[in-house]
């Protein structure tokens, strides 16, 4: 069993075990039906949950791999088969305003509804159900095993968490009821009813953006750009904890004017208070060519965000960078020192910049 501890921001690490938990003995859940398609003629299959919307037919699967028509019911081939079973820092995640320095189980199951090109997590993400070996682990099992673990969040993590959302959300419902909060980890493609349910059971999301224009979308992602705007401003409206990823691609979406105008409309529409990841690209998967970030450009496009209006502004997959850091958006002392995953200073109380008394955006405790 694989246990990945990475994700779009570390570079991904697949390690040889799985967290050990007990498996689930029976109730196999084989059949478990999806949620969101609806029943064409024929037997056939649209699946409603991303703005892919598979045309399926009989015996066949969506683009994502992982939910299959059988005899003209959508059914997940992934609920409760976890791929990945790990505890993070939730920094790796990376959620920077939520509940710093705690623990997270994280998991995950194959599949993907893109194909990106960079993907750091290819091997579980673009897998399909039965060549990675998984263990059954019904929600009550994860939601127990958080406990045992002592941490106070669920993240649904590494691949994309939109492609079991029928094991995500009975998860999280469950994880809810016993007091732990749930992140999704996710790249947002999925349409807005699915949406609006899961916003019910989910805390805070990080959401990675590829680029910001429907050219670089389809070049590196396969995807439509434009139903990332409308799930960033979902989660925002429902009140879900809204942290930003952009992984910057040399050549390929580094440019200042999309960069400016991904700042631009995050400080406009989600306001200056979401933070904002900039993240390092490494050569991975399909992508070789490229060389990494340079430093100085994720600094510029920093620069960007700022003077966007941003507050919270971070610099992923570059360890020891003053950009790692939290500073206060009022008085501009250093609030949270954070070496690699870890925190070292932490100088907030009740929510506030222990020096000036400002509230600080985010989830505290
Ligand atoms: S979730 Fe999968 S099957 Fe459904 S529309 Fe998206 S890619 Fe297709």
């Amino acid at each position: 069993m694989k246990i990945t501890v990475g994700c779009a921001f570390w570079p991904a690490l697949v390690l040889a075990t799985m967290l050990a938990v007990p498996g689930h003995l029976h109730g196999a859940p084989d059949a478990k039906e999806a949620e969101h398609y609806e029943r064409l003629p024929a037997d056939e299959i649209q699946c409603l949950l991303c703005p892919r919307a598979c045309v399926i037919k009989p015996n066949d699967v969506g683009y994502c791999r992982v939910r299959r028509n059988v005899k003209g019911k959508l059914i997940s081939l992934v609920y409760a088969k976890p791929c990945s079973l790990n505890i993070d820092p939730i920094e790796k995640k990376p959620l920077y305003h939520f509940l710093p320095g705690t623990p997270t189980l994280s998991l995950a199951t194959v599949g993907c509804n893109l194909r990106c090109v960079f993907c750091q997590n290819w091997s579980i993400s673009q897998a399909e159900p039965g060549t990675v070996r998984t263990q059954l682990l019904m929600p009550e099992q994860i939601v127990a095993q958080a406990q045992k673990e002592g941490c106070p969040s669920i993240s649904f993590t590494y691949s994309e968490p939109t492609v079991f959302y029928e094991y995500m959300f009975d998860t999280a419902f469950l994880a809810k009821q016993h007091g732990i909060r749930n992140t999704a980890i996710t790249c947002g493609y999925i349409n807005p009813k699915p949406l609006k349910k899961l916003c019910q059971v989910i805390d805070a999301t990080h959401v990675d953006l590829k680029g910001f224009s429907d050219k670089t979308y389809r070049l590196v992602a396969g995807a439509k750009f434009h139903p990332l705007l409308e799930t960033l401003m979902i989660y925002k409206s429902q009140g879900v904890w809204l942290e930003v990823g952009y992984l910057v691609i040399p050549t390929v979406n580094d440019s200042r004017e999309e960069i400016k105008a991904m700042c631009e409309w995050v400080a406009t529409n989600l306001g200056p208070d979401v933070p904002v990841h900039f993240l390092r690209f490494f050569p991975q998967h399909k992508l070789t060519r490229l060389p990494p970030t340079p430093v100085k450009t994720l600094v510029q496009a920093a620069a960007l965000a700022k003077t966007a209006g941003i507050r919270y502004v971070y610099l992923g997959n570059v360890p020891g960078h003053e950009y790692n850091s939290t500073f206060c958006h009022s008085c501009g002392k250093l609030l949270i020192l954070r070496r690699g995953y870890f925190i070292e200073e932490f100088h907030l109380k009740d929510g506030c910049c222990e020096y000036c008394g400002q509230k600080i955006p985010g989830v505290w405790k």
